[in-house]
């Protein structure tokens, strides 16, 4: 019976009560869980202090001593026991608010304590609240109050055996595990020490059991790892700090390595399982656009993505391409090109907005873009209705209908096409894998896909999240532009923000004014945007200002965009129902209220939609005067640079990727135990490449050294859900 899979109920220490919480509280079911249930920190035991030494401001400190008295201090609530602890150096005093009861049945006075806890001064007085107290070893009775540092001590253990080891008291056992518990957890007494002592019982349990080897021996020698044995155990209670280090590569390792691993199968499977159509001409449609019909030269960039994306179609296999683009790069256009390939060569093209507004935006940009070239292109949303729906389903299964323009409508299943050859997905973060996976069954060959996204994700995260994905980046604005200037400005600064608002104005330029609206459900947002509507109209009377929200029809939310566009109404003040792609090239200034309130990359964004013509245009972000350090940071990178890719690299930094805008949409949020994206790139890498070599070097999986990696990832997709929703 596998060790790993018993149930924790009967884990020494555990029970029926203790398992229920842990299993709602953490989702600890199985010994095996407890065993990747990491501690968070560590708390160095491995030194005692003299009380001498002891100041008010240390972080935990262990002493060795005598208690010499006990005192009753205090009435009702205010009742406490201290007791006066000495080692020779110097007094300190030990308190118990709870528990007054216990610690004078178990602690006595004239004999030899170590002490740990949080040093604290009151009154005057140095004092530890609540400390965890063990009776010293004999060794140490003598030694506590001439040496300072145990860490010839600690070479004396390490000639212990390993179960006298088992018998001294933590203090000896240097770096000590904590473990995050939940609130209710403390309550019912599950502390973090608590947790340590049962892992510690599953230690011994798994002394009798030693666990299998979930790397081979080729790769362990290779990259010089810990064995998996040596690692669980030093992660829990690590020997040395070298070897903690040691046992936390190993790990991280392992868990980029078999994330990596099961993404670039899938990759291999997917190009046996499926050909590609295979485009083999560029064609009349697309040279007569390029030569009589571009409106400007293409980037560099531009070029040079396009030629990617037509290597991959012409290639037999399926295109799974990623084309990362900082707002405004011109993607649009390159998803035209690209589309134009596919009708060329007897296809149809569909591209997916996550929004109506932008469909609707991609349809008037694509029908402008094409003149009277002979291109039939179609929207389809869930506003189409009735004939005019019945006529685009009838135009695309016969055919005539050479591009759908669309939102999640297009994949709903009566949706059917002639021959579909391109999707490209528009701005998607907002489409999960399935998603993705459905639009593929539209053909009986599965059609190229383009994912397009202009938030930019940094490459430790592309690499896991969007690992399946080639990848082209379009690293090259349009000449022309002239970079956002972005300023930082209090609420007190109200009327230097009215001033610029007046002289672009006065220039002719347009306005935006975005509020949060986190969920656009909460009534206090609502309240904030109506009134900055009623301000701004009140401060501007001889403007027109209009508004929306997500809460409008969505009939309404596209007229009042478009009189904005047309030039109708001069200020916008809206939520960030604007964020993606919309694009009013004469609007110059985006005013962002409470921007503390919005994430890095999605400041990003709605910056975005200023700076889109010649003119010099401006972002200001105005936040309360009282900001915190992580939010001022956050405002200052804004303020410091346009690169999108930079922004997403700081965000990663100062959030973490759980955070990230993104990961939790994409169906493949990889809950990771202990590695860091933002930290761990360089392992990442190397994991990487390691399963890249896996895959390259036994194609038919028939090495049997191999045979316990495969072996293990069919284990941890059983046990992941997000594993399992990549295929
Ligand atoms: P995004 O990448 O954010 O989707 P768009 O496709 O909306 O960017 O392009 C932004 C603007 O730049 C559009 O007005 C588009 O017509 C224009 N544009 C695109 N490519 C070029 C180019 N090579 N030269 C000049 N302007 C361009
Ligand atoms: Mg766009």
């Amino acid at each position: 019976m596998n060790i790993l899979a018993q149930d924790i109920k009967y884990l020494q220490g555990v029970g029926p009560q203790r398992a229920t919480l842990l299993a709602n509280e953490l989702g600890i079911t199985t010994v095996g869980d407890l065993l990747s249930y990491y501690p968070y920190k560590y708390i160095d035991r491995s030194r005692i202090y003299r009380i001498s030494e002891i100041d008010g401001n240390m972080p935990y400190v262990q002493v060795c001593g005598q208690i010499f008295s006990f005192e009753s201090v205090g009435e009702g609530r205010s009742k406490r026991l201290i007791a006066h602890f000495a080692d020779g150096t110097g007094s300190i005093d030990l308190v118990w608010f709870q528990g007054i009861k216990y610690a004078l049945k178990n602690y006595d006075c004239r004999k030899s304590y170590i002490v740990f806890g949080k040093p604290s001064v009151f009154n005057g007085k140095i004092q530890i609240a609540h400390p965890e107290i063990e009776i010293a070893p004999d060794q140490l009775k003598s030694q506590a109050r001439t040496t300072g540092n145990l860490f010839e001590e600690q070479q004396i253990n390490s000639n212990l055996n390993d179960s006298e080891l088992d018998t001294l008291p933590t203090a000896f056992k240097g770096l000590c595990p904590s473990y995050n518990t939940s609130e209710k957890m403390k309550k019912s007494g599950l502390t973090s020490s608590s947790m340590a002592k049962l892992t510690a019982n599953m230690f011994k349990l798994l002394k009798q059991h030693p666990l299998p080897e979930t790397l081979p021996p080729y790769i362990i020698a290779q990259h010089h790892l810990m064995s998996f044995n040596e690692a669980v155990r030093n992660i829990h209670y690590p020997s040395s700090p070298e070897a903690l280090r040691h046992a936390q590569l190993r790990l991280k390792f392992e868990e980029l390595f078999y994330i990596q691993l099961n993404i670039l199968r899938y990759v291999k499977d997917r190009q046996l399982r499926y050909r590609g159509i295979v485009f083999s001409t560029i064609g009349k449609n697309f040279n007569d656009f390029f030569y009589n019909h571009l409106p400007f030269e293409l980037t560099n960039a531009q070029k040079r993505v396009i030629k990617e994306i037509r290597t991959d179609m012409k290639s037999g296999r399926q295109m799974n391409r990623l084309l990362q683009g900082d707002v405004g790069s011109g993607k649009t256009l390159v998803a035209l090109m690209v589309a134009l390939i596919a009708i060329d060569n007897g296809h149809q093209a569909c591209i997916m907005a996550p929004t109506e507004i932008l469909a609707e935006q991609h349809l008037n940009t694509l029908r402008q873009f094409l003149g009277n070239l002979p291109i039939r292109v179609e929207l389809l949303t869930g506003t189409v209705k009735g004939k005019k729906r019945t006529a685009v389903l009838e135009g695309l299964v016969t055919g005539d209908i050479h591009i759908l323009v669309g939102t999640h409508a297009v994949i709903e299943d009566n949706v059917l096409f002639n021959k579909l050859g391109l999707v490209v997905i528009d701005e998607q973060h907002r489409f999960g894998v399935a998603q993705r996976a459905k639009l593929w069954m539209k053909n009986s060959v599965p059609p190229h896909v383009l994912v397009m996204t202009a938030t930019p994700i940094p490459r430790t995260l592309a690499m896991t999240l969007y690992g399946d994905l080639d990848v082209s980046i379009i690293d090259e604005l349009p000449p022309g532009r002239k970079p956002i200037r972005t300023v930082h400005m209090f609420d007190a600064h109200r009327p230097r923000i009215y001033e610029l608002m007046n002289l672009e104005l006065s220039l002719g330029r347009q306005i935006y004014i975005v509020f949060p609206l986190i969920k656009e459900t909460e009534k206090m947002d609502m309240k904030d945007l109506e009134a900055g509507f009623e301000e701004i109209s009140k401060a501007f009377p001889n403007y027109k200002v209009g508004k929306v929200h997500g809460k409008m029809k969505p009939a309404d939310k596209d007229a009042e965009m478009q009189r904005f566009a047309n030039h109708e109404t001069h200020i916008l003040v809206s939520t960030t129902v604007i964020e993606v792609g919309v694009n009013v090239p004469n609007a110059s200034v985006m005013i962002i209220e409470n921007a503390e309130r919005f994430g890095l990359s999605q400041l990003h964004q709605l910056r975005g939609r200023v700076g889109r013509g010649a003119d010099q245009s401006y972002c200001v972000l105005v936040t309360k005067y009282e900001i915190g350090e992580t939010t001022r940071k956050r405002v200052q990178v804004m303020v410091d640079t346009t690169d999108g890719f930079e922004i997403a690299e700081q965000d990663l930094k100062l959030r973490g990727p759980g955070d990230l805008e993104g990961t939790q949409q994409s169906g493949m949020a990889f809950d990771l135990k202990i590695a860091n994206l933002a930290r761990d790139g360089q392992i990442l890498t190397i994991a990487r490449d390691a399963a890249q070599s896996v895959i390259s070097s036994d194609p038919e999986e028939s090495n049997p050294q191999n045979d316990v990696l495969w072996r293990r990832l069919r284990e941890l997709r059983k046990s992941n859900i997000n594993w399992g929703a990549i295929s």
